[in-house]
């Protein structure tokens, strides 16, 4: 069997192009294990036209729920290798089932950066987090420490401040380069100590975390006791699947997919959509996300009829 479209990711982008290629009829699936993406692990999502105030997890719940509602079919495994044979894309999936398809949609999103340092894999699970949506409720009056001057730290430390007893916010710079309400409500909550100009060089621990090491003293100490560790320093684009020669994806500096207005890759019947793509400061948002999700689901349909004309 061929595929007329392969979506690769769960997030906003992917399931956003789920429900526009139901809608034009193509035979598609989505392959993808998060369901929602990263999105699904935002604790407040303020900003999503049409909803004031709704959790990550609920919003991407009905996305789900609306792309399935057409049927797609769900495959929930890894894309290993992407190659083209003639006019077909094959997918091998890391279990070796081979996956046949005459276009792609790439919407893996982004996964999370790490700091690099001593301790951090050691301790992953152990107290050292990248998910506070996910792991924060084990840190009930508890002391914590999270990493980040962005909108994810400090609306991290927020939703993190209604279940911990204290709460470092630990930020490079003299200024956090979060958006302005978040740096409002951040000065209202006592609980959150801000040390600035400063970073985390090592995490240490017996079993689970329990110290961390400063650059510089702060109340002229070098380290800090804590219980746990979130880290919040931003996304690099997901590298999950390699293409097999002469595929070659053009990307930027920063590893994301070049894409046109109409989100076609230079490989012709390979789209991308959201995170993934180009370039690395782009606003990267749910909005957004799924926006794309739709023009590359549309430009897909068009691809596959040889349509040129408005739809
Ligand atoms: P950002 O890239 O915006 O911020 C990353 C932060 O981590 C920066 O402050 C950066 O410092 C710091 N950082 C990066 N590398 C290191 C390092 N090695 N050591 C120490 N600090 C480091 O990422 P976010 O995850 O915060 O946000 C990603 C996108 O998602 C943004 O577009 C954001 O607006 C959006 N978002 C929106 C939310 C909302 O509105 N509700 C919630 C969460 C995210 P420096 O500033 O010095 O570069």
């Amino acid at each position: 069997m061929i595929y007329d479209l392969i979506i690769i990711g769960l997030g906003p982008a992917g399931l956003t192009a789920s429900i526009y290629a139901s809608r034009y009829e193509l035979k598609h699936a989505l392959i993808g294990s998060l369901k929602g993406g990263t999105a699904s692990e935002s604790h407040l999502v303020e900003n999503y036209p049409g909803f004031e105030s709704i959790s990550g997890q609920e919003l991407m719940e009905n996305f789900f729920n609306q792309a399935k509602k057409y049927r797609p079919e769900f495959l929930y495994t890894k894309a290993d290798q992407i190659s083209k044979n003639k006019n077909v894309f094959e997918i091998r999936t890391n279990e070796g089932k081979i996956i046949k398809t005459k276009s792609i949609i790439l919407a893996l999103g982004v996964q999370h950066r790490a700091l690099c340092i001593p301790g951090e894999k050691k301790f992953l699970g152990r107290g050292v987090s990248y998910c506070p949506t996910c792991d924060g409720p084990l840190f009930k009056n508890k002391i914590i420490a999270v990493a980040g001057g962005g909108d994810s730290a400090l609306t991290s430390a927020l939703y993190l401040s209604k279940i911990a007893k204290k709460i470092y916010l630990i930020y490079r710079k003299e200024v956090f380069r979060a958006q302005a309400l978040w740096q409002t409500k951040l000065e209202e909550e006592k609980k959150i100590k801000k040390i600035l100009n400063n970073q985390i060089k090592e995490i240490k621990g017996v079993g689970v975390v329990n110290e961390i090491i400063l650059n510089k003293p702060y109340q002229n100490k070098k380290s800090l006791k804590i219980n746990g560790l979130f880290i919040e320093i931003g996304v690099i684009p997901s590298k999950e699947f390699n293409l097999t020669p002469p595929l070659k994806l053009k990307k930027d500096s920063a590893g994301y997919i070049i894409v046109n207005y109409r989100q076609e890759t230079n490989i012709s019947g390979l789209f991308a959509a959201g995170d993934i793509t180009s370039p690395a400061d782009k606003l990267k948002q749910i909005i957004t996300a799924s926006a794309e999700g739709a023009i590359s689901a549309v430009n897909a349909y068009r691809f596959l009829t040889k349509r040129t004309t408005r739809i």
